[in-house]
């Protein structure tokens, strides 16, 4: 099978001779355990720099350390081979090649399905080919040309002749619904502070901001952030960062009621990636 290569549920079972549901389907047969990080499914799935950090099996409760999940901790012994792949539109099957522990499995909370907080295992995972990260894979299908035509649509408004605000505006449209956004929808699936989901509502954010942004920049997917209205708005006016390990500064502007209303907590914290980072730091010293 080829990387990227995109099945539906019959195909994926024929290849794996698996059951044709659940997230991680376990196959005597064919010795494997497929893997589908589903991200239009609950889970909180994220790509870290080339670590995969997949959400185990068990979708409301404490997830617990057995039947599949514990084949995928003891897969680097087992001998069991492990197939991963993801679903970014419902009901098709990307596949993203072999991958193999990239450290110890770790606990975590998340929400479960009724929205209560729960005990969840994340699996540290790496693709096995060495050559292949998940990062050059995403880039593979198509990304490059779209962020061409993106730096285009710029480089053409900053040309016109009007104000600044406008061409900002204009620029934001344009390219707004476009690949950056996409990007950053298939890396993070949600606003990075809460569950919000819905890619209608949720706001691809630039943390270096898109003013004072190179051209390249304003399209480098490691200058995004996704969030919500409410977060993106208090990000943007800098009334909330992040500091290097990602845990949220609140500033001290902000009251106990409004950061109630606007479902913030000083325990908060976001995943970021070392480019996201590095971005990140002047944004940080510049809170209110
Ligand atoms: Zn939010």
């Amino acid at each position: 099978m080829e990387l990227n290569e995109v099945l539906n549920n019959q195909q994926l079972c024929e290849v794996f001779l698996c059951a044709p549901q659940g997230g991680m389907r376990k196959s005597n047969r064919t010795n494997s355990l497929t893997l589908i990080s589903d991200k239009t499914k609950l889970y909180d799935d994220r790509v870290v720099g080339d670590v995969y950090h997949y959400t185990g099996m068990g979708q409301s409760g404490d997830q617990k350390m057995s039947g599949q999940n514990l084949t995928l901790a003891e897969s680097y012994q087992n001998g069991v081979e492990i197939h991963f792949f993801e679903v970014l539109t419902s009901r098709e099957y990307t596949y993203r090649g072999q991958v193999q522990l990239a450290g110890k499995p770790y606990k975590t909370e998340q929400k479960d399905r009724n929205g209560r907080q729960r005990l969840v295992w994340i699996f540290p995972l790496r693709l096995q080919n060495s050559k292949a990260t998940f990062t050059t894979l995403y880039k593979m299908t198509d990304d490059e040309p779209e962020l061409q035509e993106d730096i285009l649509i710029i480089q053409q408004v900053e040309n016109m002749s009007i104000e600044q605000t406008e061409k900002e505006r204009l620029i934001k449209s344009r390219i707004g619904q476009g690949k950056f956004k996409k990007l950053l929808i298939q890396r993070e699936c949600k606003c990075a502070l809460c569950g919000v989901s819905d890619s209608r509502m949720l706001i691809a954010s630039h943390i270096k901001p898109w003013s004072i942004s190179t051209n390249e920049e304003r399209v480098d997917v490691n200058n995004g952030l996704l969030l919500c209205p409410n977060h993106d708005n208090m990000f943007d006016k800098k009334l909330i960062s992040f500091n290097k390990d990602g845990e949220i500064i609140i500033s001290t502007s902000v009251d106990a009621t409004d950061r109630l209303f606007m479902n913030i907590n000083s325990k908060m914290r976001v995943v970021l990636t070392e480019k996201q980072q590095s971005y990140m730091e002047e944004h940080y010293r510049s809170l209110i």
